[in-house]
């Protein structure tokens, strides 16, 4: 059988597996982050309608620059961040993976590094991997807190093209205060004119303010968010930034032409005329990642502060052994590789319950 490693794959892939939490059809699956509830009924009708009208058009390609969408999530942003945002600030890919790649198709690249610090979203690290982006793991204090005076050390060492700080922060819960990320910003400009990407994927269940606000004036800033998680709509597959129109202009320099399908704009368009129903349900969501910290602390597990829609927990001489014990129970939890931790996704108020009586009896055991 013919293996990878026996093609003429590039070399940084050789030996390598491809990045993904195990899908397992077990009861209780909270291991990837997303929003347990399914959209609700008038939402699915309205996509309905709307797929059916762009079905008609499916002979032709789709908005290239997806205007539409981008000036409703442009609104969205508006009306949520506290700072306003035109359609020429924002852009939509496939994802914020693709959102990121985009992103690094454009400022890193090979002879280019990037650093994040690290336990955060392995994506960052694999993206830079597939784009030729050389990857610098940047440190974090024992509280996965950023150690502000070793990133400055790092990044006026290594001189990165690209800093991504991940807040709140996956897999560790924690959001990132506005000053570090500003003194971060401060310090990659003053090693070298880089781009700063700041991944908000989880800002809707913050207990704290998005960064938006923060770009204007600075053009080297991006803030990156998804559809995937409040939005509930892990499978739709939209991503999207703001910054500087420039930074818009720039990343259409990698874009594949017509990457975001018609399908894809009509259903995110649909999802859009719904958020005021769809974040209801990230205030349900919190208000279940708050019981989850009370209660795994009240069982006696140490737990990082959360921000997000998934707590982590610990600590675990084996994080592995608990992670099967949880399982064997029915539970699907993340081990993300953080030595000592896992990560469980808020879920609903009964698979919430189900993971708490798992992890007590798990107690018991180790
Ligand atoms: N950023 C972070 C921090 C994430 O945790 C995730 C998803 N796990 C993503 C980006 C990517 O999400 P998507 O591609 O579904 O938008």
């Amino acid at each position: 059988m013919t293996r990878i490693d026996d093609l003429p794959v590039r070399d940084e892939l050789r030996g390598k597996s491809p990045y993904g939490a195990p899908q397992l059809d077990v009861p209780v699956r909270l291991n990837t982050n997303e929003n347990p509830y399914p959209l609700p009924e008038p939402l699915v009708e309205r996509i309905t309608e709307r797929v059916r009208e762009a079905a008609r058009d499916l002979n032709r390609y789709p908005d290239r620059d997806a205007v539409q969408l981008r000036t409703e999530l442009a609104k969205y942003l508006t009306k949520t961040g506290g700072h306003p945002l035109g359609t020429e600030n924002v852009w939509a890919a496939n994802g914020s993976n693709e959102v990121i790649q985009q992103l690094l198709q454009t400022f890193g690249g090979p002879g280019r590094t990037a650093i994040g610090f690290e336990p955060s979203y392995s994506m960052h690290a694999l993206i830079a991997r597939g784009t030729g982006t050389g990857w610098i793991s940047g440190p974090r204090n024992e509280d996965f807190t950023i150690d502000l005076a070793a990133a400055e050390r790092a990044i006026a060492e290594h001189k990165p093209d690209v800093v991504f700080i991940t807040t709140p922060n996956n897999p560790t819960g924690n959001a990132v205060p506005p000053e570090t990320v500003l003194a971060l910003f401060e310090a990659a400009q003053a090693a070298k004119p880089s781009m700063v990407i700041v991944d908000e994927a989880y800002i809707e269940f913050s207990h704290g303010h998005s960064l938006l606000p923060l770009l204007a004036g600075r053009p080297n800033l991006v803030v990156s968010r998804t559809m995937s998680k409040a939005f509930g709509a892990a499978g739709l597959r939209l991503g999207y930034l703001a910054a500087d129109p420039a930074v818009v202009d720039a990343v259409q320099l990698v874009r594949l032409p017509y990457h975001l399908s018609a399908i894809t704009q009509a259903t995110a368009l649909a999802a859009l005329e719904h958020t005021d129903t769809l974040l209801g349900y990230v205030e349900q969501l919190k208000a279940e990642r708050d019981r989850l910290v009370a209660e795994l602390r009240a069982i006696g597990y140490e737990v990082t502060e959360s921000d997000a829609n998934f707590v982590q927990f610990g600590r675990f001489t084996d994080a592995h052994t608990a992670w099967q014990k949880i399982l064997d129970r029915g539970v699907l939890v993340r081990d993300n590789g953080v030595p000592g931790w896992l990560r469980v996704s808020a879920g609903t108020p009964q698979e919430n319950d189900a993971f708490l009586d798992a992890v007590r009896e798990v107690k018991k055991e180790l």
